[in-house]
């Protein structure tokens, strides 16, 4: 037994590699003595790590980097175990972002976060004014099974970039790749305490930081029926909170379309990662009259992949949950009167959660499939007869991540971006606006509350300070007591030269303000 599962009683739980149903990982199931030990060291860290320079920081950020991409296979391994995912899925998409972001914020940090001079109001001359960016302390990082070391390291290096400690709940089933971001940014120089993760379940683990009073913030990925509840918890406290949630995200093909592109570009963006992408595209809009064109070519292009987390492109599914949802949605549709073009029943006898590629048509608004995240591997097609049919279609739901369109017309295509009621919209692409760092990341809608990525994303982790400074010889203001006489005229005269558009208001105001400034200015010096 290790000194952890001794502190935690004991009780441990498993990960099974989802792929092969082989068990890969076993953890101690942490109650609250462990959760408020690691925070109180947190806490204790926090003064420290808040101290250090950007040049330290740098040069942690970047070494993680180095780190990452000299033993990538490794780290890639570990993801792909214990999510069933393909290699390449995991280098793509939880190995390149955290390598990018880690550079981004080790070179950026301090630019980001210097002191920002703004101007002031005339009548306060000889001001200077400021802000600046404080760590907020402790931050409480919760992130999902999906992408599990993008999204726990994403937050988790904004924080510390920005001088915060952090306490990290990876999802259970993802513990490892929790684990492998601690040890890869120790082994890079970050101090011990500066990021530790608990482990243990969300309902029990989970739920004991949220409602943790040792917190400064909490950052929260995941589904919006947790996060809505999460959110809530933060606001008892009134601390501030960040949720990512989930995504219904549309893509909509217009007739300017280069379709060969729209195709590729769909069926990526719908089954990568076997489409547990909250930025997935779940459903494709299409302009009848490239309607059929469009179609076989989806078909061709989804038709030739291949299951298996080893051999394939599409890897298994992670969670059972997840699977059985996207069954119902199907055996739903289906029932309905949709057309299953491909795939639409699960793959093998094994016990790898596999479900190929499904291409649903003759769906309608009353089917699951239309209206709740699916979360896999599958891609409804439909297509609209005008533009404003297809924009009320993606807009309709309760969910806004991000949307696609697909024009040769760049200006078609921002006049549809426009219209999309999402944090991102990618033009003639899809996913990608996720995994460009300096792009800040949301939702709005149930999508989620907040941003993070780029400097407004990296400023989000820290106190906003506000700061003037006076450094004259100078007894008092005209303003401090006692007022001076006819104080009142003169400060109704002022804000009229200041802001009045009438000139002869103004220049009666300036008329009157003379003798009163010469009366001001000798009672100021008395
Ligand atoms: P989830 O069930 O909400 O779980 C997310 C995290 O919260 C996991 O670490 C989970 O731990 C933990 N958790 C569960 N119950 C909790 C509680 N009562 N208190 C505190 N923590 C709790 O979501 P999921 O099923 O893992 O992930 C899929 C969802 O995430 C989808 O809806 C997807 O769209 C969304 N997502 C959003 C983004 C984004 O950036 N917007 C990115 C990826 C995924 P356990 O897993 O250990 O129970
Ligand atoms: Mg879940």
């Amino acid at each position: 037994m290790t000194n952890e599962e001794a502190r935690s009683g004991g009780e441990t739980f498993a990960v099974v590699n989802p792929a092969t149903g082989r068990e890969v990982g076993r953890y101690p199931l942490m109650g609250r003595a462990e959760v408020d030990r690691v925070v109180a060291r947190a806490r204790e860290t926090a003064a420290e790590w808040a101290q250090s320079s950007f040049a330290e920081r740098k040069k942690i950020l970047c070494r993680a980097a180095a780190i990452l991409a000299d033993d990538g296979r490794r780290y890639a391994e570990v993801v792909a175990e214990e999510t069933g995912k393909t290699v390449m899925d995991a280098v793509l998409a939880d190995l390149f972002p955290v390598g990018d972001l880690l550079s981004y914020y080790g070179k950026n940090a301090k630019k980001f976060l210097q002191p920002v001079k703004v101007g002031r109001p005339a009548l306060l001359p000889g001001r200077k004014a400021y802000y600046t960016f404080e760590p907020k302390g402790v931050v409480g990082v919760i992130s999902p099974w999906n992408y599990p070391f993008t999204l726990s390291a994403g937050p988790t290096i904004s924080a510390l970039a920005a001088g915060n400690t952090v306490v990290l709940k990876p999802s259970s089933q993802t513990t490892r790749s929790g684990l492998i971001l601690q040890e890869i940014l120790e082994q890079a120089g970050l101090p011990r305490g500066a990021l530790q993760v608990i482990t243990g379940s969300g309902s029990r683990t989970g739920q004991l930081l949220i409602e943790h009073p040792g917190l400064d913030m909490l950052f929260f990925t995941g589904s919006t029926a947790v996060g809505r509840m999460v959110n809530v918890k933060a606001a008892e406290r009134l601390i501030p909170a960040v949720m990512e949630l989930g995504g219904k995200d549309a893509a909509i093909v217009t007739r300017q379309a280069d379709l060969d592109r729209a195709a590729h570009a769909a069926v990526w963006g719908a089954f990568f990662n076997c489409g547990q992408t909250c930025i997935s595209i779940e459903l494709c809009l299409v302009d009848r009259a490239v309607y059929e064109p469009f179609l076989a070519k989806v078909l061709a292009i989804a038709k030739d992949l291949r299951s298996g987390s080893r051999a394939g492109e599409i890897g298994s599914m992670t969670m059972a949950d997840q699977l059985a949802i996207v069954e119902t949605q199907v055996a739903d549709a289906r029932e309905k009167g949709a057309q299953v073009l491909t795939g639409g029943a699960r793959e093998g006898g094994g016990p790898g959660l596999f479900y190929p590629p499904t291409i649903l048509t003759e769906v309608t608004p009353e089917m699951k499939v239309m209206t709740e995240e699916t979360f896999g591997p599958v891609l409804p097609i439909v297509p609209y007869d005008n533009i404003l049919e297809a924009l009320e279609l993606a807009n309709r739901g309760p969910y806004g991540l991000s949307g696609a369109v697909f024009t040769r017309d760049l200006e078609e295509g921002r006049w549809i971006a426009r219209r999309m009621h999402t944090g991102s919209v990618n033009i003639n692409d899809c996913l990608v606006a996720y995994v460009i760092p300096a792009l800040p990341f949301g939702g709005v809608k149930q999508s989620g509350v907040g941003r993070y990525h780029g400097r407004l994303g990296l400023q989000a982790f820290c106190n906003i300070k506000a700061i003037t400074e006076f450094a004259y010889d100078l007894t008092k203001e005209p303003y401090y007591y006692p007022f001076p006489p006819e104080g009142d005229a003169a400060a109704l005269a002022v804000l009229s030269v200041l802001h009045s558009h009438n000139p002869l208001r103004r220049f009666t105001a300036l008329v009157k303000l003379l003798p009163g400034a010469i009366k001001f200015w000798r009672y100021r010096n008395k």
